[in-house]
């Protein structure tokens, strides 16, 4: 794969994301798939997708997984309903995170990806130890598939998430980056904390967001890329030193304005064409 081949966040039934028919439109040679609804995922849906996939000329580079009764409409209940922290529904969704795992498997990906929740900052914390155990549980099942999970960026600080790595232990956990989600939640400079778990990062998003008044307790605001407080330029300069050469998937979450979402996504791949000859 060349470096740096511009990529956008795609849904089918589930999730946000845009079409994959808006990536091939807009020319985008690689997407990240957030998963279908548990009906869709079926070994001949499987085919017809790579089948479509192959008629586009697009790579599938990670399954991102999802799970009903997940909210972000305010920090706190993004703490109660997302991932697998919430112990009510977690057993649950291990479960299906690993039959997403093999549904990716069906797709011929080797990534699969998450937010896991927000996972408590003191590791002395019994809930915390129970995360570990999970997330141990759910890559064992992942390393049996030969695939990699990567973890969505955001709700810890990177010290935070570099601990957690390191407690899991495990060879086959990653970082997704997304420099927007630092910002959105108030973890930390988005490009300092890049620099720290920069030898995780086997995937990023390219989205961006302002900071909140009240960082950590309100949401910031995600924007267009290159208005936000990100820095594209810098951004990319910092993952061309870290060696990054993977795909730069666009993130862009207003579903219910289409239009204008695809015109936003047009406009970032222009930036990030214009900052790959610059730098890349
Ligand atoms: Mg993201």
């Amino acid at each position: 794969m060349e470096k740096w081949p511009i990529g956008v966040f795609t849904s089918i039934d589930a999730g946000l994301g845009v079409k994959i028919e808006v990536a091939h439109e807009l020319g985008v040679p690689t997407i990240q798939l957030h998963a279908p609804e548990k009906e869709t995922r079926t070994p001949e849906n499987a085919e017809k997708f790579l089948a479509q996939l192959q008629e586009l000329g697009i790579t599938l580079t990670a399954v991102f997984g999802g799970f009903e009764g997940e909210s972000y409409a305010d920090i706190p209940t993004v703490v109660d309903t997302v991932g697998l922290v919430p112990p009510a529904t977690r057993s649950d969704r291990v479960q299906e995170m690993k039959e997403i795992a093999d549904f990716a498997r069906l797709l011929n990906c080797d990534v699969v990806a998450l937010h896991l929740g927000f996972i408590p900052h003191d590791n002395s914390d019994p809930l915390y130890q129970e995360i570990v155990a999970v997330t141990q549980d759910l890559l064992d099942h992942c390393k049996a598939n030969n695939q990699a999970l990567h973890l969505e960026t955001g709700q810890e600080t990177a010290e935070g998430l570099l601990q957690f790595i390191s407690d899991v232990g495990r060879d086959n956990l990653f970082v997704n980056f997304d420099p927007a989600n630092m910002i959105l939640y108030g973890t930390g400079e988005p490009i300092e904390a890049l620099q720290k778990v920069g030898a995780f990062v086997k995937s990023i998003h390219c989205k961006d967001g302002t900071w909140s008044d009240q960082p950590g307790e309100t949401w910031g605001a995600e924007v267009p890329l290159g208005e936000g407080d990100v820095g594209m330029e810098n951004y990319l300069r910092t993952l061309d030193e870290l060696g990054y050469t993977g795909p730069l998937t666009i993130e862009r979450e207003i579903p219910q304005e289409p239009e204008r979402q695809k015109a936003e996504i047009s406009h970032a791949v222009n930036l990030l064409t214009d900052l790959k000859a610059k730098i890349g």
